[in-house]
């Protein structure tokens, strides 16, 4: 039997975590590992915190909960900050580990990071398992490779919608021969440097990381008698708690896996019968697989003005502009309402983020890359895959099989929110509306 260590990464949970339980059930003793790499700290290019406040207070307390799930189990989270690759290695040398098991990231940081760690455990004689544990299909049972992954999102929804999903791993029951890392230098949670104090009491704040806190939404939007059997009709709306599942941000940072909702989905069906929401929301979740495919498929091009199809298209590096945009302050109060929700909450429905960001690309001419780095220090949800994914196909220089996606703000106004309501609500900051209107979890 082995010694073994379990590295967390976009995977903060115990239910439905396959290779965790895999290094559970194939050794004798393992070290449970977080890493707040430096990516967590990086400022992108254009001077944003690539982990924004709100982002990094549901990190946090993901965090907290799944090493308060581990120590109720008899574990302990051992917690580093620093290069995986660095790191690793280091307790490998330490607790005479034999093999280390993770989950794969398919974005181009995660992967170079992988790839270096790989190298360095290859030189210590240490095993390495590693699988895509975060998708809803079966990546096993894929038709095609993936360098052979469709263009169009409905050719590979058709390809793989009727392959089975797996069904979910459980929990570990006890983290008993767990190996608790008293030789090296132990970072509490506090102290991952994530600024997010300010946020705690912040009447905008609307998610709580952790895997209880997202199974509980769940449970909650998926009830027999729940607002997802209506989710067809009230996905496009701008605002409300419960027009869309809202569970974008567990399902980014693995505190839930797309599995457990599929089958949680399944289970509403059995009971109140499944109609076209039910479905649908089952086909979104293959929106968010695609793109993280893509994302391996394309790597480094996901993050390049032409995208992926090379697309000649002039776009204004204009941070004025790029900022009364943030700011909310363009000559458009839908857009400004958008911004101002996004600014404030750290999150935007999906018909808000399809808004402001074809406003900023077709109207304003900005280049789509600095809207991007925008949301991805905003969006509690924030997804690599799912963010330059959405961006690009906008852009048009990504999926989208259509040359140019424009949304028209006037249309859009008229027809969600013609009275003007949401206008009302996020009109500036410290409207009073705003406060007392505060849809949270
Ligand atoms: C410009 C832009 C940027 C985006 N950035 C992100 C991001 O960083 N992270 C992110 O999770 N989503 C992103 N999305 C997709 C989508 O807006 C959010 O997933 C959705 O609004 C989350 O709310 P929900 O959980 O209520 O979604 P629901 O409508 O309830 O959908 C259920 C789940 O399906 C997945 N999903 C739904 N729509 C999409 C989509 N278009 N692409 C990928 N997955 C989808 C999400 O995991 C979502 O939680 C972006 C969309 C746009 C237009």
């Amino acid at each position: 039997m082995k010694r073994s260590i379990f590295w967390f990464r976009k995977d903060l949970r115990l239910y439905d975590n396959p290779p965790l339980l895999r290094a559970v059930a194939e050794s004798e003793s393992v070290l449970l590992l977080y890493i707040a790499t430096p990516d967590i700290y990086r400022t992108n290019p254009y001077g944003f915190k690539c982990t924004g406040n709100f982002r990094a207070k549901f990190l946090q307390e993901s965090i907290d909960e799944l090493s308060s799930l581990i120590a109720i189990k008899g574990g302990e989270l051992t917690i580093r900050n620093g290069r995986p690759e660095t790191i690793i290695p280091e307790l490998c040398a330490i607790h005479d580990i034999d093999k280390v098991y993770f989950a794969s990231e398919p974005g181009v940081w995660e992967k170079h990071t992988e790839d270096r760690l790989l190298e360095a455990l290859a030189h210590i004689n240490v095993a390495v398992h590693t699988e895509d544990s975060c998708t809803l299909t079966d990546l096993t049972k894929l038709p095609f490779n993936i360098s052979e992954l469709p263009h169009v999102f409905t050719d590979f929804r058709l390809a793989v919608e009727h392959l089975p999903v797996p069904s979910c791993t459980p929990a570990p029951e006890y983290f008993l021969s767990c190996i608790r890392n008293t030789s090296g230098i132990r970072i509490k949670s506090e102290q991952l440097k994530v600024s997010a104090n300010a946020l705690h009491r912040s009447k905008f704040n609307r998610f709580a990381g952790g895997e209880w806190q997202g199974l509980k939404r769940m449970k909650q939007y998926l009830s027999p008698d729940g607002p997802a059997l209506s989710y067809y009709d009230t996905r496009n709306n701008l605002w409300g708690t419960d027009t869309a599942s809202r569970l974008s941000p567990w399902l980014a940072a693995g505190c839930i896996s797309a599995r457990t909702v599929y089958h949680e989905i399944l289970r509403l069906e059995s009971i109140a019968g499944g109609n076209k929401s039910t479905y649908w929301l089952r086909y979104e979740l293959l929106w968010r697989d695609f793109f993280r495919l893509n994302m391996e498929k394309h790597g480094y091009k996901m993050f390049i003005e032409s995208g992926i199809k090379g697309t000649k298209r002039t776009f204004k590096n204009d941070t004025k502009l790029l900022h009364l945009w943030i700011n909310g302050q363009t000559e458009e109060p839908l857009v400004n309402a958008c911004m101002n929700e996004l600014r404030h909450t750290g999150y935007l429905s999906n018909r808000g983020r399809q808004i402001v960001a074809s406003y900023l690309i077709n109207d304003m001419g900005v280049n789509w890359l600095m809207g991007a780095a925008w949301f991805e220090s905003q969006l509690t949800d924030y997804d690599v895959s799912s963010n330059y994914g959405n961006w690009a196909y906008l852009a048009g220089v990504g999926n989208d099989p259509r040359k140019n996606r424009y949304f028209s703000i006037a249309r859009q106004t008229e027809q969600y929110d013609a009275d003007g309501t949401y206008r009302e609500l996020w009109r500036s900051r410290t409207s009073s509306h705003v406060l007392q209107s505060t849809i949270g979890n």
